[in-house]
C-alpha cells in the first residue's frame, strides 16, 4: 500500500539526491520510505499521511524541551516581527553569548570567556580546528574513529553514524593531503595517543573529541578518560576541543563536561563546540574558550572566520528562549523519561532472548545488539546490526519514531509525558520478538 509518504519519497527522489537533504534521513539501513512531517508538537510528530508518532529523534537533540515548545515559538515569532536578518551585532546576541559563558561552569572552574556564534555544529568544529591551528602554529590533528564532528574535510575519516550506516570508509572528495592532516585514533585507548604524541608531538595543534562518543551508537568514555586526554594535551603544548554539539545543555546544564565535573573528573578543555540545544531546534551553533584561544580569531586576531547568517536573530531568540527554560527540573524530567525507556528497552529484549545492551551517557542512551557496552568503534561495529530494521519497523507500525539507524542515540524531551512514554513502552515487546527473530 503506498501513502502521501512513499509518492513524496518517489517525488523528491528526483529533484534531491536521494530524496532527502541529509543522508541518514533516507532510511537506508532500515528500509521504506522515510516519513516526510508536517508538523510536530511536544513529544509528538505528524507525518505527511496524517499519522501520528511518538518522537524519539527530537530534530537529532534539539528538542530538549519537546516540539514547537510555546514560549520559544513566540520568542521567534516576535523576533521575525523585527526582522529576519541584519548581517550587524544585536542584544541577544550578546545575551547569548553571555547565557553560554555563564552555563558551562562548575564552581570556580569557568572555562569559557568567550563564545563566538555560528549556524551548524559543523562549521562550529571546523573554526575551533583552524583556531587551535592558528594559535598553536602546527597541522596535526587527532580525532577518534567513530566520533562525528561534522562534515568538513578533514574530519570526514572514520566519522561514524552517517558514514557508518552508508558503510563507507570516509568520504570521496576529501583530498589525501587533507585527509593525512588528520590522525584517526581508536578511542578510550590512551596508550594510541601517548603513542601519537611520542612520534608527531611538536606537530600536533588539537585532540577534537565526542565529550561522550554518540555518533556510533552511544559509546561512554572510560572513566578519566576525557581528563587524560587533556594532559596529554598540554603536556605536549596542544589543545584540548571538547565537542558538546550533541551533548552540550541535553544531558546537563554544563553540558556532558558539566556531569563529569559533578561526579569528579575535573579537566579543563581549551575550546568547546555547542549546537543542537542552543538553537532550540533553529540553525545555530556556537565555539567558545579561553579568552587567549578565542582572541585569535578574527577581527581580533588572525584566523578568519565569518558568515552572513551568524548569529542570526531568530536562531538566537530561540537559544536564549530554550536555555532560560532549561531549568534543572527539566533535565530531571528528561534524565527521568530517558531511565523509563531505556529500562523498559533493556527489559522486553531480555524477554524476547535478543543479545544486547543498552549504553548510556547522562540521558544519552543508544541500543547496541551484542552483549557488552562497546567501547570502541571496532566493538561498536562488532553487533548483530540486521536486527534493528525489523525492531525499528515495528515501533513505526506501532506509532513510535525511532533514529532510522542502530548507530544513533535515542533522545527524549522534557515534554515526553507519561501517555506518550506509556505508547513506547507498550510498543516495545511486539518489536522486541520482531528483532529475535
Ligand atoms: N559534532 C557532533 C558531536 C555532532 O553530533 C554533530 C551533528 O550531529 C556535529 C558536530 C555537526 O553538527 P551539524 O549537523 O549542525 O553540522
Amino acid at each position: 500500500m503506498t501513502d502521501r509518504n512513499d509518492e513524496l519519497f518517489d517525488e523528491a527522489r528526483r529533484v534531491i539526491p536521494g530524496g532527502v537533504n541529509s543522508p541518514v534521513r533516507a532510511y537506508g539501513s532500515v528500509g521504506g520510505s522515510p516519513r516526510f512531517l508536517a508538523s510536530a508538537r511536544g513529544p509528538y510528530v505528524t507525518d505527511a499521511a496524517g499519522r501520528e508518532y511518538v518522537d524519539l529523534v527530537a530534530s537529532w537533540g534539539p528538542a530538549l524541551l519537546g516540539h514547537a515548545e510555546p514560549e520559544v515559538v513566540e520568542a521567534v515569532r516576535e523576533a521575525a516581527s523585527r526582522g529576519l536578518s541584519f548581517g550587524a551585532p544585536t542584544e541577544g546576541e550578546v545575551e547569548l553569548a553571555e547565557l553560554i559563558a555563564g552555563r558551562v561552569v562548575s564552581g570556580e572552574r569557568r572555562p569559557v570567556d568567550r563564545v563566538r556564534l555560528v549556524s551548524t555544529g559543523t562549521e562550529a568544529t571546523m573554526t575551533a580546528i583552524r583556531l587551535a591551528r592558528g594559535y598553536t602554529g602546527r597541522d596535526l590533528l587527532i580525532k577518534f574513529a567513530g566520533h562525528y564532528h561534522g562534515h568538513s574535510d578533514g574530519l570526514l575519516a572514520a566519522a561514524g553514524s552517517g558514514v557508518a550506516t552508508l558503510a563507507l570508509p570516509g568520504s570521496a572528495g576529501v583530498p589525501a593531503p587533507i585527509a593525512a592532516q588528520t590522525l584517526v585514533l581508536p578511542y578510550n585507548d590512551l596508550s594510541a595517543v601517548e603513542e601519537a604524541f611520542a612520534v608527531h608531538g611538536d606537530r600536533i595543534a588539537a585532540i577534537i573529541v565526542e565529550a561522550a562518543a554518540a555518533n556510533m551508537g552511544v559509546v561512554p568514555p572510560l572513566p578519566g578518560y576525557n581528563a587524560a586526554l587533556a594532559d596529554l594535551a598540554h603536556s605536549h603544548g596542544a589543545l584540548l576541543i571538547l565537542d558538546e554539539v550533541l551533548t552540550g545543555f541535553r544531558v546537563h546544564p554544563a553540558g556532558f563536561w558539566g556531569l563529569q565535573q559533578e561526579l569528579g573528573e575535573t579537566y579543563l578543555p581549551d575550546l568547546f563546540t555547542f549546537g543542537k540545544v542552543v538553537g532550540g531546534g533553529m540553525p545555530l551553533a556556537a565555539l567558545g574558550g579561553r579568552a587567549d584561544v578565542m582572541d585569535a580569531l578574527a577581527p581580533v586576531g588572525p584566523v578568519y572566520q565569518a558568515g552572513t547568517l551568524s548569529g542570526n536573530p531568530l536562531s538566537v531568540a530561540a537559544g536564549l528562549a530554550t536555555l532560560r527554560l532549561a531549568t534543572p527540573e527539566v533535565y530531571d524530567r528528561v534524565d527521568a523519561a530517558a531511565s523509563a525507556v531505556a529500562d523498559a528497552l533493556a527489559g522486553a529484549l531480555d524477554i524476547a532472548g535478543v543479545t544486547h545492551t543498552v549504553p548510556r551517557a547522562g540521558s544519552l542512551f543508544g541500543l547496541a545488539f551484542r552483549d557488552e557496552v562497546p567501547t570502541t568503534y571496532a566493538e561498536a561495529q562488532d553487533q548483530e546490526s540486521w536486527r534493528y530494521a525489523p525492531f525499528f519497523h515495528a515501533m513505526l507500525d506501532a506509532g513510535v519514531s525511532l533514529p532510522p539507524s542502530v548507530f544513533e542515540a535515542w533522545f527524549l524531551t522534557a515534554a515526553h509525558d507519561e501517555e506518550a512514554l506509556g505508547r513506547v513502552v507498550g510498543a516495545l515487546p511486539r518489536a522486541a520478538r520482531a528483532a529475535a527473530e
